[in-house]
């Protein structure tokens, strides 16, 4: 049976000499990492720090017996997905793990997944805690930014376009063809369950947003379109129009009827695009952008100085749609 220090060692500590090759001057910038009761971070001469924590509850945010190597994947992308909302540039984090049992299997499932994502950013993991328990991953993230260029919620102003990052609703779709109440065949599953499993956040896109001050502000969707929008909406003060029928569904949703390629588009859950806004002046520059990063926007409506949400269809009419977005007590 491995104790906690030899599994952290062995699966988490790639400073330990046995992994020298992955160690941190390939890395990272903690001064100092795994194995002290501090981990050390110097940021970069006047930038600022960005900071946030993201837990993943079994039975809550992933299936009892999920597969290892996408979970690691998936903790560090859903936090990995707040930097880039915020548009900083990620590097470092801490996990803290509640592990029922040390299973060598699911231990280098898990660590191959996050480690394969985390070297992608250049995202070096300092530290963390273990400990036994139901199965439980908090992963906190340290990314940093210039002063000033932070894309915050209350930054939208009236008469911002408004866009969307890559493509909404496959997630969704994917739960509800695993909760067996909408029927997808097995390949349809597997397309959708793999935008559910393994999200890629859009860290490349949110950098180029706030590096070259085209957005003003931005979120993520984690909960839904249109209750993550409402909070960049109340925190703004602001209201918006949104064309439904312009919103990107992912390449599995876009095969289904019009009726729930709306709803899960809208309030879907589970996508990890970014919603942000801009001056019209920046269209261009937006889309360019995009094309940089490897990631499509799209522009869905725009922001009113009249509070509320208006959604819209293609032609302009008003559409009453019963939409919520995601919340955990409100549904618990
Ligand atoms: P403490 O007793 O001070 O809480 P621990 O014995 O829990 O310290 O951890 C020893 C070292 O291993 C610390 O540097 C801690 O940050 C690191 N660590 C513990 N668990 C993890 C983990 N899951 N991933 C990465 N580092 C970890
Ligand atoms: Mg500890």
């Amino acid at each position: 049976m491995l104790s906690e220090f030899d599994l952290i060692k062995q699966y988490f500590n790639r400073q330990h000499p046995g992994r020298a090759a992955l160690g941190r001057a390939a890395l990272g910038r903690a001064a100092l990492g795994i194995g002290d009761d501090c981990a050390l971070l110097a940021p970069s001469p006047g930038m600022q720090m960005a900071i946030s924590s993201d837990m993943l509850v079994e039975d809550r945010h992933f299936f009892a017996g999920a597969d290892a190597r996408m979970l690691g994947h998936k903790c560090l992308a859903v936090n990995l997905s707040d930097l880039a909302a915020m548009g900083a540039r990620p590097v470092a984090f801490t996990l803290a793990l509640a592990l029922p049992a040390a299973d060598p299997d699911w231990l280098s499932g898990f660590s191959a997944g996050l480690f394969a994502l985390a070297d992608q950013h250049g995202c070096e993991l300092i530290g963390g805690d273990t400990t036994k328990g139901p199965l439980n991953i908090c992963i906190t993230i340290f990314g940093e930014l210039a002063p000033g260029h932070a894309l915050r919620r209350d930054a939208a102003i009236a008469g911002d376009d408004l866009w969307i990052s890559g493509t909404l609703g496959d997630a969704r779709l994917a739960l509800a063809g695993y909760r067996k109440q909408y029927r997808l065949d097995d390949a349809a599953l597997l397309a959708a369950g793999t935008r559910m499993h393994t999200p890629a956040p859009r860290v490349a896109l949110g950098l180029a947003l706030a590096g070259k001050r085209l957005a003003h502000a931005a979120i993520d969707i984690s909960d839904g379109l249109v209750g993550d929008l409402g909070h960049i909406l109340a925190a703004s003060g602001v209201g918006a129009t949104l064309d439904v029928d312009a919103l990107p569904a992912g390449p599995v949703l876009a095969a289904q009827p019009q009726a729930l390629r709306r709803q899960f588009c809208a309030a879907g859950g589970d996508d990890y695009e970014l919603c942000f806004t801009a001056p019209s002046s920046r269209r261009d520059a937006i889309v360019a952008a995009g094309h940089a990063s490897g990631t499509a926007v799209t522009r869905v409506g725009t922001i009113d100085a009249a509070p509320g949400l208006r959604l819209v269809d293609a032609a302009g009419q008003a559409l009453d749609l019963k939409l919520s977005g995601f919340d955990h007590f409100a549904s618990a």
